[in-house]
């Protein structure tokens, strides 16, 4: 790392103890920013890194709750505002038991790039809960939300902070977190949340955007090497909105998707995923991976283990955070890997990243690659403030757009700073600069 940004980056990560995945998001920017700071002193003489790392503003709440027993529940709630240069707050909220702050901030930091890289007004944030959706009745999840917009209300609006969804935070959420804020401030604004409902105010392929936007990068990527998903033998991990939606796009595109996951294990199906299926148990009856084994001959069900085990010449790792390895990325090169496509953020480790950049594989960072998802959110907003609605294939090609444009970026800030066909470069030095040169614009705030 360079020497100047090494003591900045000391002072942040004293400055915020025991938030392991906030500093290694941290500490992965700031590894590419060095060449950017020998063209712009001015940058470090406003000490915009040192802002950056520093959320405008940090909420943490109690969410009192009672569960269909009657007995009180308690859970944490978080929404981190963490920088508004080029919109509002704009990033999604997440529902899991592994949620703190920490988390909340690693994900708040990526949004902020992201957002930037789609060329669309919004800054960025993300909040959530340590609440466990699964195993709870839809009564349990409307009386969380109900609890937890309680609170969320008066830090957000169309204008300031948007939330959406993310793990564990569908469209069931969104509407009663939607219902709340309606109810609490008696205004219909459509604007101050996305990933509605299409009858209420949600925009057609929201929810297939994240899925469908890391396939689009991706298969950028592969034209690169003049090649195309046609023919390729894919392996995604997890089972939720972007596993699913990009292995439906992955296998459009010619692609046999071979095997998906969830928190307990993997299925293989070597004659490629049955979308529907997967769809009907996941999405309709939110039931658990192995019973699409269960229903489908031919299908393998493997309990834990990994689904990097199987052999892929494409990886899209759709799940968490630091769910593969650097021992899985090299047991993957090994297998004849082309390229790897992040849907999910930050879920190759730093040794993983490093494995796949040694061994020339393509490799397409969380941050540019599932912009997709935001970049409709985007959309979304564009469209309520019209009052107006956009037809699937409008919305779509606007989509591929934006994907194809962020691609293209990022390879050409690659080029320009001399590293080409690093995409983890291109990501963080295009996104950084458009962010910077607006903070030093609005001044010291
Ligand atoms: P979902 O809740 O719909 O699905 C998450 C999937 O990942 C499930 O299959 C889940 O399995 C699995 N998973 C979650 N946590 C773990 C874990 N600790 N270990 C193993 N598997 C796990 O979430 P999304 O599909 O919306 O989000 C997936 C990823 O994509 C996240 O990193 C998210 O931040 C990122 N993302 C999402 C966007 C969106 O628009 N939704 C936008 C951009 C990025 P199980 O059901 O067993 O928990």
């Amino acid at each position: 790392m360079d020497a100047r940004l090494e003591s900045i980056k000391d002072t942040v990560l004293a400055w915020n103890p025991g938030e392991a995945e906030f500093h290694q998001a941290v500490v992965e920017v700031f590894e590419s920013l060095g060449p950017v700071h020998d063209r712009h002193p001015e940058f470090l003489e406003a000490a915009i890194l040192g802002r950056l790392c520093e959320p405008e503003r940090q909420i943490i709440f109690r969410v009192p709750w009672t569960d269909d027993s009657g007995r009180v529940q308690i859970n944490r709630g978080f929404r981190v505002e963490f920088n508004s240069a080029l919109g509002p707050y704009k990033g999604g909220l997440r529902f899991h038991p592994s949620v703190y702050l920490g988390i909340v901030k690693f994900l708040g930091f990526e949004q902020i790039f992201k957002n930037a890289l789609t060329g669309m007004p919004i800054g960025g944030g993300k909040g959530g809960s340590d609440f466990d959706p699964r195993g709870r009745s839809d009564a349990e999840v409307m009386r969380f939300c109900q609890s937890f917009m309680t609170e969320l209300y008066r830090h957000i609006g169309e204008y300031t902070d948007v939330p959406a969804g993310d793990i564990g935070v569908g469209g069931r959420e969104i509407g009663y977190l939607f219902g709340q804020y309606k109810r609490i401030t008696n205004r219909y604004e459509s604007g101050v949340l996305t990933g509605k409902g299409i009858s209420w105010g949600g925009s057609l392929v929201r929810p297939e955007a994240t899925g469908f936007g890391t396939v689009i990068f991706t298969q950028e990527m592969l034209k690169t090497r003049g090649t195309s998903f046609d023919g390729q033998r894919v392996v995604v991990s997890g089972s939720g909105n972007v596993a699913v939606n990009a292995i439906a796009k992955a296998q459009a595109l010619g692609a046999t998707v071979v095997a998906c996951s969830d928190s307990s294990g993997y299925v293989v199906d070597e004659a490629g995923i049955d979308v529907e299926l997967l769809r009907t148990v996941k999405e309709v009856e939110r039931g658990r991976l192995e019973e699409y084994a269960e229903r489908r001959a031919g299908v393998s069900y493997v309990d834990g283990g990994s689904v990097w085990d199987v052999d892929a010449t494409v990886a899209l790792p759709c799940a968490t955070q630091n769910e593969l390895d650097g021992g899985a990325a090299a047991r993957l090169v090994r297998s004849g890997l082309l390229a790897v496509g992040e849907g999910a953020n930050m879920p190759s480790t730093r040794d993983a990243v490093a494995v796949f950049q040694e061994a020339g594989v393509l490799f397409g960072p969380g941050k540019a690659a599932n912009a997709g998802g935001v970049a409709t959110s985007a959309l979304e907003m564009q469209q309520n403030a019209s009052r107006d609605s956009w037809s699937f294939e409008h919305t779509e090609e606007r989509l591929t757009e934006i994907m194809v444009g962020i691609h293209d970026r990022c390879a050409a800030t690659a080029d320009e700073y001399g590293e080409p066909g690093n995409y983890v470069l291109g990501a963080n030095i295009g996104g950084f600069v458009k962010v910077a040169d607006a903070m030093l614009t609005q001044g010291l705030i």
